[in-house]
């Protein structure tokens, strides 16, 4: 499929230049001509390119672009990176900060909110732009590089607060960064004693696999115990790309989570996320946590309701392997943090039994006396 791909559109481009990551970024389909030459737009699309007012920029790898269906609006990568008209629309109850995070900012770019663990905004770019970001009040403007002096404000309030052993670096995208910068951040956390936890958030291996070079590789090796999150929302970004990019990962002996968004008319249903789930674990990712929608302005097109959530999680549960089941979370408005969604399986008690359902929703009795 990318080969085609690189044949009708980049057909000058040599091999060396396509596996190049920052021939990838140079070359990112960031407006409505450039988009325009490849996939065969809905005037809704267009529109929205057209009056791009939204908050959040547009953008796609050539690479990532390639995975995409040109002719249907509707294909799942296509509808979570180009931009439609009800993009514009607010509805009840969303937000531009639906987290608060920007309450709990304890210096600029460093969000404080359980006591144990920090989330270090280290950049505002990304490969490309997820139109359901719930940073989007923060990424993609300008792409203008966060200031030394934020990092070194975050990295000041860090050594102060031996409370804090876990530190997640989000953005943006940190793998956006170049190799110097990124080792010179995990070189900074890695001397502060108390942060015994590092995880680095991130969509490159999907949207950029390139990216994940054998020198990067080295680059992260050198800080463990480092854990990566990858966002991934579908099982058809699992290509021969992104599997040797983790890979690479898995191979410098970090371990990988998943992160997967529950979109609407993207993954939710019990077959393609068991499918994604599946996939995750041959590429030797432990899937993590799916997220619910958060009530982030214009995304509404994309929420499922919770009911939904909560069949897949059953529909997985006991159903395949362990592993295979993420955590459902949701993080509702306020601030208070995330919250994890279970379907019930204690269904009630008789005497000095208790109740529990199944995954085939039989009913067993288990010994529980409540005097003990
Ligand atoms: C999600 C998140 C974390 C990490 O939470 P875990 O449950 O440990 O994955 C940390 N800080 C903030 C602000 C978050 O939103």
């Amino acid at each position: 499929m990318t080969k085609e791909f690189r044949r009708s559109f980049f057909p000058q481009t040599t091999d060396a230049d396509w596996d190049d990551w920052r021939w990838q970024i140079k070359n990112r389909i960031c407006d409505l001509k450039s988009l325009e030459k490849i996939f065969s737009l809905s005037n809704d699309e267009r529109d929205a390119l057209l009056n791009n007012a939204g908050q959040l920029a547009f953008a796609i790898t050539p690479y990532y672009a390639s995975l995409m269906d040109r002719f249907d609006p509707n294909d799942p990568l296509r509808i979570t990176h180009i931009p439609v008209t009800a993009e514009m629309e607010s509805c009840a109850g969303e937000e531009i900060d639906p987290l608060g995070e920007d309450c709990s900012m304890a210096t600029p770019g460093l969000v404080h909110k359980y006591p144990d663990r920090a989330l270090f905004l280290a950049t505002n770019i990304c490969a490309g732009y997820c139109r359901y970001c719930n940073r989007a009040r923060m990424v993609s403007h300008k792409e203008q590089a966060v200031p030394q002096s934020n990092w070194d404000k975050a990295l000041e309030y860090l050594r102060k607060h031996n409370e804090i052993r876990d530190v997640l670096i989000s953005g943006g995208d940190p793998l956006m960064l170049g190799d110097e910068k990124i080792d010179w951040l995990l070189g900074k956390l890695r001397e502060i004693k108390h942060i015994e936890f590092i995880r680095i958030g991130t969509k490159i291996p999907i949207t950029l696999p390139q990216r994940i070079t054998n020198d990067l590789a080295l680059i992260l090796k050198k800080y463990h115990p480092l854990w990566i999150s990858v966002h991934v929302v579908h099982p058809s970004e699992l290509t021969s790309e992104a599997t040797a990019a983790l890979g690479r990962l898995a191979d410098a002996g970090l371990p990988i989570g998943s992160q997967t968004v529950l979109l609407k008319g993207v993954n939710d249903t019990p077959e393609i996320m068991k499918k994604l789930m599946h996939k995750l674990l041959i590429n030797r990712v432990t899937p993590y946590a799916l997220f619910q929608m958060d009530q982030i302005k214009g995304a509404s097109r994309f929420r499922t309701s919770i009911r939904t959530g909560l069949g897949i999680i059953s529909s997985l549960q006991g159903h395949t392997t362990g592993y295979a089941v993420p955590k459902y979370i949701i993080d509702p408005p306020g601030g208070g943090g995330k919250v994890q969604l279970v379907p019930n399986s204690v269904v009630g008690r008789e005497g000095d039994y208790i109740l529990l359902r199944n995954y085939q929703e039989k009913i067993y009795r288990y010994y529980d006396p409540l005097s003990s």
